[in-house]
């Protein structure tokens, strides 16, 4: 049988939201599982969050997948909604909306939730440098007023543009216009505006600036938010296993070519193992060819002193992907492998090793997109 698999650990994503809880202890955190959980199945993923404060989705059918799943806690739109009607579901499912353009706060404002319900508390959008959604600086002066008056409480929020990258400039700019304005509300509309600002990134790179509320999400999943700091710099472990198994083995004389376009070409008899696994499940057709996969082996003694590891009986090889990816398998180097490589041997993609991260740098991407974009093929399960 095809075994393309994503492995889930449950262990891991509970491990990173105590990561994140650890750097940012004065704030409630809103888990963001938009995009099915960043690839990961939001199923699968939501009782490893029970500790979180709430979680965060772009779409209304993906909170109504939430509140389906028995979550009870807070859930934010981050987008908000997309009509009045949509205002009046948010309502009957007990979310917490993003407000960021005149529609959304004409809709909130005429009609107004119960006093007990979870939509009335709002996510005022300040645009402090992204620009993409949000108020500018009077708008959100503005809009505080009009939904204080209409006894709505409010978080005021806004978005990272360079959180990444902590020395950005824009990262300053955005703090202070942030900052300014929650001072402005504070004094100005309510002591109670709250304020959120930090995605995983800024999480990290931002302690003092954590406010009431953070959105972590890239962290969650054990990938690293920042650029000068890698997953396990940061004591995050991946929540996801992408693994296959090998389909053939083979061998390429010198001077023959791998694959389509006949990309990689031996320079010496090479044994090639195909693994099947293809950009038809979500690996990356764009890796170069520094990329590597790990291959396990089940460890004969004598086999392990070339291995880079050995854990649990198995001796774990990386070796390089030769050629180009297809849809539905991809050719790795074996020759420095045991010769007597079993059929079954298992393929990891990413995992632990190689990491998400190493794989999203040579496919010319980030991991946040590597992981949203598996597709439906790969069998889903969890390692506990
Ligand atoms: C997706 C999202 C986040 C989480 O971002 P990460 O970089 O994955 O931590 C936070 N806030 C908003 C508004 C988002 O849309």
């Amino acid at each position: 049988m095809r075994t393309a698999t994503v492995t889930i650990d449950p262990l891991a994503l509970t491990h990173n939201l105590m990561q994140a809880k650890r750097l940012a202890p004065k704030s409630k955190v809103l888990a963001m599982v938009k995009a099915n959980a960043y690839g990961h199945g939001v199923a699968m993923i939501l009782p490893a969050l029970q500790q979180a404060d709430g979680v965060g989705v772009a779409s209304f059918t993906e909170a109504l997948e939430a509140r389906q799943l028995g979550w009870d806690k807070a859930i934010g739109l981050v987008e908000g909604v997309f009509s009045a009607d949509e205002w009046q579901q948010a309502i009957d499912y007990d979310c917490s909306c993003v407000i960021h353009h005149q529609p959304q706060l004409d809709w909130a404002l005429a009609n107004i939730p119960s006093s007990d319900s979870a939509t009335r508390i709002v996510w005022l959008k300040y645009n402090t440098g992204m620009n993409r959604l949000g108020f500018d600086y009077q708008q959100t002066i503005e809009a505080a007023k009009q939904l204080h008056q209409a006894a709505f409480q409010l978080i005021l929020t806004t978005h990272f543009a360079n959180a990444d990258d902590r020395k950005h400039p824009l990262n300053a700019l955005q703090i202070q216009r942030f900052d300014e304005m929650l001072a402005l509300l504070k004094k100005t509309v309510s002591e109670d505006v709250q304020g959120s600002l930090c995605n995983s990134a800024g999480l990290v790179n931002f302690p003092e600036h954590h406010y009431d509320w953070v959105r972590p999400g890239i962290m969650l999943y054990g990938s690293s938010p920042v650029i000068d700091k890698s997953a396990s710099e940061l004591n995050l472990k991946p929540a996801m296993e992408f693994s296959a198994q090998i389909m053939a083995l083979s061998t390429v004389n010198t001077g023959e070519a791998i694959g389509y376009g006949s990309r990689w070409i031996a320079d010496k008899p090479t044994r090639t193992a195909l693994v099947s696994i293809g950009y038809g499940d979500g690996y990356p057709r764009a890796v170069n060819d520094e990329t590597h996969v790990c291959v396990l082996v089940k460890s004969k003694t004598e086999d392990s002193e070339k291995s880079n590891q050995s854990d649990q009986g198995y001796t774990s090889y990386l070796c390089p992907v030769r050629g180009r990816v297809a849809m539905d398998m991809i050719v790795v180097d074996v020759s420095a492998l045991p010769e007597a490589l079993p059929l079954d041997s298992k393929v990891v993609l990413w995992g632990n090793a190689p990491h998400v991260d190493d794989v999203a740098a040579q496919a010319g991407t980030i991991g946040y997109e590597l992981l949203c974009r598996l597709s439906a093929r790969p069998a889903r399960v969890q390692t506990i």
